[in-house]
């Protein structure tokens, strides 16, 4: 850990949790090269630990000047998830980065029978399709936009079939009664 490289050591952060990421407002330079460039982070450095059946994660990595490979402080994220409370709880803990927390509750709709069954008649009430438009007005209005495609669409299309069926013909396919 190194205070030289920052301005402020573990600033406020609120709810703001960086998993990789590095706050470059609050890097003042390289104490060891006093050169102020960003500081990208390498896959390779970061480490990441998974527990209980992947549920909660721990991420740290160091953070480095790229010009001369001072470490200036190791970033810490970790995300837990509370049974109890369903909720995810991101933490961030950082010299550079800050310190930041955030609650983010979680869905419950996957955790049980009786749930999935309300989810299931909530879902019926949305249409899944618009209704039939088979009123007079509806067929007028296809009519309209049949003849507003325009021929290049009708051509297209006769091409199309006609293409079709001479690829029928040539391969001795029969089932040219279905496009008429
Ligand atoms: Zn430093
Ligand atoms: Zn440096
Ligand atoms: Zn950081």
């Amino acid at each position: 850990m190194c205070k030289k490289c920052v301005k402020a050591e573990y600033p406020k952060r609120g709810a703001q949790t960086y998993e990789v990421s590095a706050y470059m407002a609050n890097y003042f330079k390289c104490a060891s090269c006093e050169k102020r460039v960003p500081l990208p982070i390498l896959k390779r450095d970061i480490h990441i630990h998974t527990t209980k059946d992947n549920e909660d994660e721990e991420i740290t990595f160091k953070h480095k000047c790229p010009s001369c490979n001072h470490v200036i402080c190791e970033h810490f994220f970790s995300s837990t998830y509370y049974d109890d409370k369903h909720v995810d709880t991101y933490l961030m803990e950082c010299m550079l980065c800050g310190r930041g927390r955030k609650e983010v509750p979680r869905c419950v709709e996957e955790s049980s029978d009786w749930i999935e069954g309300a989810s299931i008649g909530a879902k019926e009430e949305e249409p899944k399709k618009p209704p039939p438009t088979r009123a007079p007005i509806g067929i007028d209005a296809m009519n309209s936009t049949a003849a507003s495609m325009g021929a290049a669409l009708r051509s297209a299309a006769m091409h199309q079939s006609a293409t079709r069926r001479k690829a029928e013909a040539e391969a001795g396919d029969s089932s040219d009664s279905d496009w008429e």
